[in-house]
């Protein structure tokens, strides 16, 4: 039995979240196409007779505009820390920007001080086509090498060691051969969580954010990242879970014209609950909530 933590990084929207669930089976972490749609390390548990992995979803890297960006950001960081494999993600049909290049370094630069193993992604073959992912490839490996120039003996060795994965998280093409690779590289050990649990979030947590997946799609510009979500109840059958924007005029726009957003969002999430489930959403207004500590403190953000 082989068994050990992994941590997915890559800028916001590469596909991490997709992967995950992709690998898992089933929803264990929201999508969607808005950047910065996961806010909290969500780790979803792979368990198989020969290995159990566990995946730790992270919040995209980005340059943070707000203190909750910044809490995200460290969020991301944090989870480089005490890992058995570390994956780095960039997208196979988009140019190297600036954002890969930090989470790249950044990834090298924690298996060169770790000696964790580094294995880099490239998502979304489906949408390149063949010769424009094996050039990324190359783009790619050019940007490990450059960053190990930079750790030494170390950062050498870490990017020798460093393999490539061309994948589409979405169609699920070369997914197996790096989840084969994922395993090949964990050390023998027991299993962290029971074998049926397939993510650490509460029962709570992933329904409120199957509400705020539902929004995401729903609303557009600055709103998405103005939504917060959490259950407020839960009593058998009956869920109330409160959407907190951070201005009147975001309360109108989610609750849409006759209540037709608000109602499109209830029923699709309450196709995704138990056949039966009530569910009840209620917009409130939290001034900033984005910027105040004191709030993202008490949100566990
Ligand atoms: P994250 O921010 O890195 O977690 O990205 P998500 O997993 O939320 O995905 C962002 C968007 O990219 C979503 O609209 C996904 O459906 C899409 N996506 C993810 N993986 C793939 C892929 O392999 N191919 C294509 N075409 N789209 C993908
Ligand atoms: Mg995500």
């Amino acid at each position: 039995m082989r068994s050990g933590f992994v941590t997915v990084l890559g800028r916001p929207n590469v596909g991490k979240s997709t992967l995950i669930n992709q690998i898992i089976g089933e929803k264990v972490t929201i999508t969607s196409s808005r950047p910065n749609t996961t806010r909290h390390q969500i780790r979803g548990v792979l368990s198989r007779p020969d290995a159990q992995v566990v995946f730790v979803d992270t919040p995209g890297l980005h340059r943070p505009k707000t203190k909750l960006g910044q809490r995200l950001n460290d969020s991301a960081l944090s989870a480089l820390d005490d890992v058995d494999v570390l994956v780095a993600m960039v997208e196979a049909s988009a140019a190297i920007g600036p954002g890969d290049r930090n989470v790249l370094s950044r990834a090298l630069a924690a298996a060169a001080a770790s000696g964790a193993p580094l294995l880099v992604v490239v998502n979304k073959t489906d949408k390149g086509g063949a010769a424009r992912t094996a050039e990324q490839l190359v783009k790619v490996s050019a940007e490990i090498d450059a960053a190990a120039a930079s750790h030494g003996e170390r950062g050498r060795q870490a990017a020798a060691l460093t393999e490539y994965f061309p994948i589409s998280a979405k169609t699920a093409a070369g997914v197996e051969a790096l989840l084969d690779a994922v395993v090949a590289r964990l050390d023998e050990g027991p299993p962290y969580y029971p074998d049926e649990m397939i993510s650490d979030q509460s029962e709570a947590e992933h329904v409120a954010e199957l509400v705020r997946e539902q929004l995401l799609e729903r609303t557009r510009d600055e709103l998405p990242h103005a939504i917060y979500c959490r259950v407020s109840e839960w009593d058998n059958m009956r869920i109330r879970v409160e959407i907190l924007v951070e201005r009147d005029s975001q309360k109108g726009i989610v609750i849409g014209k006759g209540g037709e957003i608000l109602k499109a969002v209830g029923s699709a999430v309450r196709e995704q609950l138990a056949p039966g489930t009530h569910l009840e959403l209620v917009v409130k207004v939290e001034k900033r909530w984005q910027s105040r500590s004191e709030v993202l403190d008490r949100f566990g953000l």
